[in-house]
């Protein structure tokens, strides 16, 4: 790739999206510019970006007029064309939640895959059709230009079939209902430093938690995702800034028969209410609970600590021992409180949690003696998407 190339990496979500250009950095890639758009379809839209080296370099607001995706990725096409310098657009790599049972790996964007994708959105109605909206736009604008999906679901692509599978009747798990897993970008991010943390991890039994506003473990051996904790859907595993986690599904039996509740209702419930917010009844932000009086607030902290000591062990099981555990995301990035409270529901694996490097933030979070190590990691989505698109473009 010239020095002089850029790939822009899209993330759009429901009500935003954020982009970043990276360009050439030794034998790897960084990013110089990134930004994003907010409040789409609100009538109150806002876009900023910045400069890595020079800070702010770019802001606009959109009063009143209610702003598409499809205005939003214009407009980020026209600032960043703007904004580029010497610098030249090569490719665009987009984040994808879901790749469904077609698409296990990074994968160059055309008419036919793009309509291909469409017949995924069932499987993630609430993201899918956000994700693919820009690259229907770039299409458009921009014909030739070099566009590839990156999936949430990739990393997991390979775990065992047991690993995927739901004990229900075989027509149905025909149907692609079975079990997924997601944030697998950000695994293959920390999969991909582990070893500059230390050699051995590169074939250790390691369980990561990315810990966000979405929140799940992945169980890696070797490098490899073996079991997650989220499944079908982002829905699934430990209990989130907003969403339950797992249930007993007969509870949803019991809102629909007893509650007279509709499947929206309890979509919204599931996904918007529920979780840390949920059980608090004040934030779903880890940091307004950490610092509140309320008893709620300490029983949803307490609760999400709980989930996470028993999804650790589920997945050392699977995993058949443990080496490491590794934090990262939000919460996982930078609550020491949090962290540390995880390792102690992990003791009896051997986690010794070293408390001063845990509250100077690591990476190293463990004693020299622990016999499974702790680290928290600063994740790189964005890092991840840029290196596979560059890939794929070097392979096409
Ligand atoms: P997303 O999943 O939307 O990308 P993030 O990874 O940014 O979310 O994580 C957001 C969560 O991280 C919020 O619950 C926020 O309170 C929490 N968080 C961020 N910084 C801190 C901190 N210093 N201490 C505790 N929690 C934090």
């Amino acid at each position: 790739m010239p020095k002089s190339s850029a790939i822009v990496v899209v993330n759009a979500g429901s009500s935003s999206i954020k982009f970043s250009l990276f360009g050439e950095d030794g034998a790897d890639l960084s990013a110089f510019l990134n930004g994003q758009i907010e409040g789409l379809y609100t009538g109150s839209a806002h876009f900023v970006a910045h400069d890595v080296e020079t800070g702010p370099a770019g802001e606009k607001r959109w009063d009143g007029a209610p702003i598409s995706h499809d205005d939003a990725i214009r407009h980020l096409l026209d600032f960043v064309r703007g904004h580029l310098g010497e610098h030249q657009i090569i490719a665009v790599g987009h984040r994808i939640v879901h790749g469904g049972t077609e698409f296990a790996a990074p994968v160059r964007l055309d008419a036919d895959v793009l309509s291909r994708l469409e017949r995924v959105i069932p499987l993630a109605p609430l993201h899918e059709p956000h994700n693919l909206a820009p690259i229907r736009t770039i299409f458009d604008v921009a014909p030739h230009l070099f566009q590839v999906g990156c999936f949430d679901t990739a990393f997991h692509a390979a775990q065992p079939p047991l690993a995927q599978t739901f004990a229900l009747p075989a027509e149905i798990t025909d149907r692609g209902v079975r079990r997924y897993g997601f944030h697998g970008l950000s695994y293959e991010y920390i999969a991909s430093v582990l070893p500059s943390l230390d050699p051995g991890l590169a074939r250790a039994k390691v369980i990561v938690a990315h810990l966000g506003n979405g929140a799940s473990l992945c169980a890696i051996n070797a490098g490899r995702s073996i079991a997650s904790t989220m499944g079908f859907t982002a829905v699934e595993g430990l209990p989130m800034g907003t969403r339950s986690g797992s249930i007993d599904p007969g509870v949803i039996l019991y809102l629909i028969d007893e509650l007279k509740m509709g499947p929206r209702d309890i979509e919204a419930l599931l996904y918007k209410k529920s979780g840390l917010l949920g059980v608090s009844g004040i934030s779903s932000d880890m940091r307004m609970l950490q610092t509140s009086p309320d008893p709620r607030a300490r029983l949803a902290i307490d609760l999400f600590i709980y989930r996470i000591g028993r999804e650790i062990g589920s997945l050392a099981a699977a995993l058949g021992g443990l080496d490491a555990l590794v934090f990262t995301a939000g919460i996982g990035e930078h609550s020491a409180q949090v962290r540390r409270d995880a390792c102690r529901a992990a003791a009896w694996l051997g986690v010794e949690l070293d408390e001063a490097a845990n509250e100077a933030g690591g990476p190293r979070i463990s004693t020299q003696g622990s016999k499974v190590s702790a680290w928290t990691v600063g994740t790189n989505e964005e890092l991840m998407i840029a290196r596979h698109t560059r890939q794929s473009l070097e392979a096409a």
